[in-house]
């Protein structure tokens, strides 16, 4: 279940330690993640690493990648589109989207792989995930608003695609120049 960050009690992320996020351009960020298979203290100190680290970089959503490990898990802070909070770890996530035809939102998408810039990127409007939590138990995550673009800006990370990637190439050129990625 999402928990409640400001809730009484640790934090998620207390007891991690912030990495350095990893750039557009290394390898691990352009590669599928390997779907983790062990629910132990290793994950459990990697998802405090995760969410430490996506607070120090103030992100909404961080991919495992995004700090260098192959491994697929992302953590998210952020707000659906009634400013409803959700706050959870999500263990070998599977992306479901409403079928075609389906509603599109557009709006600014930026990464903390790609510093600096956002650009309108279009989005299912709404948006599942299903995995399991750092202990192995079932999660479920419906999202609409920016929770929905979240959801499915993590998973694209876990498939070893950044955002910037689903813009057309003159676009994505521009936009790695501005952040002094190439
Ligand atoms: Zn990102």
């Amino acid at each position: 279940m999402p928990t409640d960050r400001t809730a009484a009690g640790p934090n998620p992320g207390d007891t991690g330690t912030a990495r350095p996020i990893v750039h557009y351009g290394e390898p691990v960020l352009h590669t599928p993640c390997t779907p983790v298979t062990a629910f132990d203290a290793a994950l459990a100190a990697l998802v405090e690493d995760m969410f430490a680290s996506m607070y120090a970089a103030n992100g909404v959503g961080l991919a495992a990648n995004q700090i260098g490990v192959d491994a697929r898990v992302f953590v998210l802070d952020c707000e659906d589109a009634d400013g409803a909070r959700t706050v959870a770890a999500v263990v070998n996530p599977v992306l479901i989207l409403p079928p075609p035809p389906r509603e599109l939102m557009v709006g600014d998408e930026g990464c903390l792989s790609v510093p600096g810039v956002f650009t309108d990127t279009p989005r299912a409007a709404t948006a599942v995930v299903e995995g399991l939590d750092p202990d192995g138990h079932p999660v479920r995550i419906e999202g609409t608003g920016t929770l929905a673009r979240c959801l499915q800006h993590e998973t694209d990370h876990l498939d070893g695609t950044v955002y910037v990637d689903r813009l057309p190439a003159k676009t994505r050129k521009k936009m790695l120049a501005e952040a002094g990625l190439r």
